[in-house]
Order: structure tokens, then C-alpha cells, then sequence
């Protein structure tokens, strides 16, 4: 199979050969031919709470609901993400990662999904920190509670958010660091002796750096200095136009560079539903028109809505940065992180998970999508 497209990276035409689900070749063409679309890498996210009225954290979850947001998930162009379960109670987490668990005997979801990823329950009990978090059920971590999550997920826990402040949390990253589980510091108002520390156990990113962060904090003793500081820490961001100020992404891309960042959506299940008032988490939340989440009462953002493109048009946006470094935020550094050896870039010997767009004022349009070289959306 050949895909003849412009690359993302060089902005020159290119014949792509696939052979097996795999790129088995990339040639420069003299000319362009074809419908002149771009061709990049599909796009990797490591945070996805639930798509389009499929909530992973619901206690109505299925397999045949999981396989439902992932057919929804790719027509956004992602064709690897790990479903996220947040804070909740024990019940809930063991039943649902149970289900997720069992979603991955379907060989289709076995290639979008590399394993989950839990946010909380051991983090922050301060305001503002914990965001829209159930405060009920945040907890002190315990490594017994989590071996429980991990039986329940057969082993498919790839990632913790965690706040390393809490009560034994060094200990547990250090755990999940032996146990090759990826480590992120977040909804944490840690003092920097802490972060280094968390860091030198093995936690290695900061989850939506910016965000699970209270709106008030100390100008020279908070989080965002220790975590932008520490040269061994990935930010992932959620650039959907909401959740950050262009200014602050820009700092950030300055502070850590285009390779050491990381977009996310963090999206929740109401990405793709219609505007109006919706019950989420316990708590009566406002979704508009422009994408925004909002639970009034306790005046902070209750999720994200935005697909993970929408943050590669937002980074090119806020900083210049190219068409490559944005979409490599999304792929690539990503992959690389999860240690995903076999996808996140656009090069013979990965997985042909490609994503066919046009780019205009922008606007990452995408025509088509191919995961492991099968057409698996197409507008
Ligand atoms: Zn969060």
C-alpha cells in the first residue's frame, strides 16, 4: 500500500510504502501529486476521561462502551490513547478498571490503548488543588490499595497522578518506578524539596502543569517553579484555549523546549455533546457553545473538551513553533515517554498510525485517518 502526501515536517511531497501495518519506506518525490493533504504521525493521548457521553469513570461503563468512545476517539485522529479513571471509591475503581481490562481482549481496542492511566485518588486535599476531584474519596496513597487496582487491571496500569506531598507518596512513586509505572506529579501543591525528591524516586512528568493548581498561591514558594525548573520533568499541557493562557504556554515551550513537552485533552465524556447543564463528579456543572466545562459553585473548570488537535493548533498559535514541533507534542514526545517504541513518528519500522489533514488559519482539518496502514476514518 502507498500513501502519497506532503510531510509535516519537510513540507515536501513524499510516497509512504506499507507493508503489514507497517512503514516500510519513505521517499522524497520530485512533484506533488495527489490531493496535496499533509501527512503526520496519528496523535497519542495519555489522558481521556470518557468521549462523546461515554464516561470511563461511570459506573454504566461497558466493554462495548469502551470500544464506542475509541471508534470516537480515532475519528479525531488519535489512534493510541490511555483511558484515565479519576478519583473515586475503591469500588468504582476496581469495577472499572475491570472493564477496561477486559475491553483490551477486542484486538482492535489491544492496538489503541497501551495500558491506563489513574488520576488520583492520592493527591491533594487543599482548595483549588484537588480541582473538580470528589474530595470524599481523595486518600493517602497505599500500595496495597493499588495492587488491587493493578490485579484489577491485569497489569495495565502504565501511569500514576499523584501528589508527592501526601502521606508515603515518595515511598510509592519509588514502588512504581521498580514496578516500571510511570509517575506524574499533579493536583500537588509540593514545595520544591519535595518535587526533587519525587523526581529522584522516578516521577518524570507534571499532569496539565498550570491546572489542579489553586488560583491564589505563594509568588515565590509554589509548585509551578519547582516542577518548570526541574530539567527531568515532561509538562503535559492542555492547550484547548480555556485551560491556559497563551502566555503561559508560551513560557512553558520557552522554559522546557519543544522535545520536553507533552498536549493532552484530558477531555471527559461530554466532548461531542450538546451545550447545556449536566450532572458530573456530584456536582451540577455548565458546558457551553466554545467548549468550556465549568462547575459554578466552586468557580473552577470541571474537565476539558477540546479534542487533543485543538492543542496542536493552540502551541503553533501561542508560540510560532512549526507544524512538526506541535505535532510531535502529540505523537512522538509522547511515545517516547511511554517508552512506545513502535509508533510516534513518521519513519520506516513503526506502525503505519497515520493521520491525512489539511492545515488552514490554523485548523488541523483531518481528511483520513489509517491505524497499522487500515483506513479507519475518513471524512
Ligand atoms: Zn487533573
Amino acid at each position: 500500500m502507498i500513501i502519497e502526501a506532503v510531510h509535516y515536517e519537510t513540507y515536501r511531497p513524499v510516497r509512504i510504502e506499507i507493508a503489514g501495518g507497517y512503514i516500510t519506506g519513505i521517499t522524497e518525490l520530485s512533484a506533488e501529486r495527489g490531493d496535496g493533504l499533509l501527512a503526520a504521525p496519528a496523535l497519542i493521548d495519555n489522558q481521556i476521561n470518557g468521549y462523546r457521553g461515554v464516561d470511563f469513570s461511570g459506573d454504566d461503563l461497558t466493554v462495548e462502551k469502551v470500544s464506542q468512545a475509541a471508534e470516537a476517539i480515532i475519528s479525531d485522529g488519535v489512534t493510541t490513547f490511555m483511558p484515565t479513571l479519576i478519583t473515586n471509591s475503591h469500588e468504582n475503581l476496581v469495577r472499572n478498571f475491570k472493564i477496561l481490562a477486559s475491553a483490551l481482549k477486542d484486538p482492535f481496542l489491544k492496538e489503541t490503548i497501551p495500558g491506563f492511566h489513574l488520576e488520583g485518588p492520592y493527591i491533594s486535599t487543599e482548595d483549588g488543588f484537588y480541582g473538580c476531584h470528589p474530595v470524599k474519596y481523595i486518600r493517602k496513597p497505599s500500595w496495597v490499595e493499588f495492587l488491587e487496582y493493578l490485579e484489577a487491571a491485569e497489569g495495565n496500569i502504565i501511569q500514576v497522578t499523584l501528589s508527592p506531598e501526601t502521606e508515603g507518596a515518595i515511598e510509592f512513586i519509588a514502588r512504581c518506578t521498580e514496578n516500571k509505572i510511570i509517575t506524574a506529579i499533579g493536583h500537588s501543591n509540593a514545595p520544591a524539596g519535595v518535587i526533587d525528591l519525587a523526581v529522584r524516586k522516578g516521577a518524570r512528568l507534571s499532569t496539565h502543569l498550570g491546572n489542579g493548581c489553586a488560583n491564589m498561591i505563594h509568588r515565590h514558594n509554589n509548585p509551578l517553579w519547582a516542577q518548570l525548573a526541574n530539567d527531568l520533568l515532561t509538562p503535559t499541557l492542555i492547550a484547548d484555549g480555556h485551560h491556559l493562557l497563551p502566555e503561559e504556554i508560551k513560557v512553558f515551550y520557552k522554559v522546557k523546549g519543544a522535545q520536553n513537552l507533552i498536549l493532552t485533552s484530558d477531555v471527559n465524556h461530554l466532548i461531542g455533546m450538546p451545550a447545556g447543564n449536566y450532572s458530573y463528579l456530584g456536582s451540577e456543572v455548565v458546558y457551553t457553545e466554545d467548549g468550556l466545562i465549568k462547575n459554578p459553585k466552586m468557580n473552577c473548570l470541571a474537565g476539558a473538551s477540546m479534542p487533543l488537535k485543538k492543542g496542536v493548533e493552540t502551541v503553533m498559535k501561542c508560540t510560532g513553533c512549526t507544524l512538526g514541533e506541535a505535532i510531535d507534542m502529540a505523537s512522538k514526545n509522547v511515545a517516547y515517554i511511554y517508552n512506545l517504541s513502535d509508533r510516534g513518528t513518521l519513519t520506516p519500522g513503526k506502525r503505519a498510525d497515520i493521520i491525512l489533514f489539511e492545515l488552514k488559519d490554523y485548523q488541523l482539518n483531518i481528511k483520513k485517518t489509517f491505524l497499522k496502514g487500515r483506513l479507519v476514518y475518513q471524512v
